[in-house]
C-alpha cells in the first residue's frame, strides 16, 4: 500500500515512519510512504500557503491552489483515497482502519493554522478523519497515527509473533492483561491460572479479564455486548 502525505513540515515524519515495524514494512515492500513538502506546489513567490480568513477572524487559512494543484500531481491517474486530518472529521476507530488498509492507497492531507479552505474539502478531499476530541497544532501527528494504524492492517507488516487477532477493540472489548517472568515479582504473584497449563482455563480466564477492563475502563463498548 502506497501513503502520500502532504505537509509543510515534511522532516517530522522520519523519526516516527523510519523506524521499527514501519521501517521493516518499507523496506519489505508492503507499504511505501511518500512525503511531499506543500509549499513546493505554490505559485506565490515567497512560498506562502496560507492567507487571511474572509469574513475576518483570528488566525489564518491554507489557500486552496497548493493542495489542489499538489494532489492533482501527486495522485495522477493512479487511484487513490484523498483524506483529510481534521478534528471535524470522523473518529477513526479499529473498525474505520481496517476498512482503509483494504485500500486503495491513501493521499493524506496534514491541515496548519485554522485549517484549509472549504473548497479543498468540497472539492477534493474523500473523507476527513480525527484522531480523538482535542485539538492539534498541526496535522503530521494524526497522519502518523494514521499510517501506524492501518500498516499494522496490511497484511504481511507485523510478524507471526505480533498478532492482531486478541488486540483491544477487535471483538469489541479491551485486552486483557498479560504477565510475563518472573512468576512472582516482588511479592506479587501471577495469577495461577497462567501457570496451569491447562489451555482453555487460560481463555476462560482472558474472557472474563476482557470484559472486566473493558466494564470498568470502557463501559461504552458494553453496550454491544
Ligand atoms: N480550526 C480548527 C478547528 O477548530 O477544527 C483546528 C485547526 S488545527 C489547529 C490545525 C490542523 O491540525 C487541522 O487542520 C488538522 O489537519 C490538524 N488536527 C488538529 N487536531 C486534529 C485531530 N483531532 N484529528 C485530526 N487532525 C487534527
Amino acid at each position: 500500500m502506497r501513503f502520500d502525505v502532504i505537509t509543510i513540515f515534511p522532516e517530522m515524519f522520519s523519526p516516527v515512519v523510519d523506524e521499527s515495524i514501519l521501517k521493516r514494512a518499507q523496506e519489505s515492500g508492503k507499504l511505501s510512504i511518500h512525503l511531499h513538502d506543500l509549499r513546493d506546489y505554490t505559485k506565490d513567490k515567497h512560498r506562502k500557503v496560507d492567507d487571511r480568513p474572509f469574513g475576518g477572524g483570528p488566525g489564518m487559512v491554507m489557500t486552496p491552489q497548493p493542495l489542489f494543484d499538489a494532489v492533482r500531481k501527486i495522485k495522477g491517474r493512479r487511484k487513490a483515497r484523498v483524506v483529510l486530518m481534521s478534528p471535524a472529521g470522523r473518529p477513526l476507530t479499529n473498525k474505520l482502519v481496517k476498512s482503509l488498509a483494504r485500500g486503495p492507497n491513501l493521499v493524506i492531507l496534514c491541515g496548519h493554522y485554522e485549517g484549509v479552505d472549504e473548497r479543498v474539502r468540497e472539492k477534493i478531499v474523500d473523507e476527513e478523519i480525527s484522531i480523538g476530541d482535542y485539538v492539534l497544532t498541526g496535522g503530521e501527528l494524526p497522519a502518523m497515527v494514521l499510517i501506524d494504524c492501518v500498516a499494522r492492517h496490511i497484511p504481511g507488516v507485523l510478524g507471526k509473533e505480533t498478532s492482531l487477532e486478541d488486540e483491544s477493540f477487535e471483538e469489541g472489548l479491551l485486552e486483557y492483561p498479560h504477565y510475563t517472568r518472573p512468576a512472582n515479582f516482588r511479592g506479587t504473584k501471577v495469577p495461577g491460572v497462567l501457570l496451569s497449563g491447562n489451555h482453555k482455563a487460560i481463555s476462560e480466564w482472558r474472557n472474563q479479564q476482557a470484559l472486566r477492563v473493558t466494564r470498568r475502563n470502557r463501559p461504552d463498548l458494553m453496550k454491544n455486548k
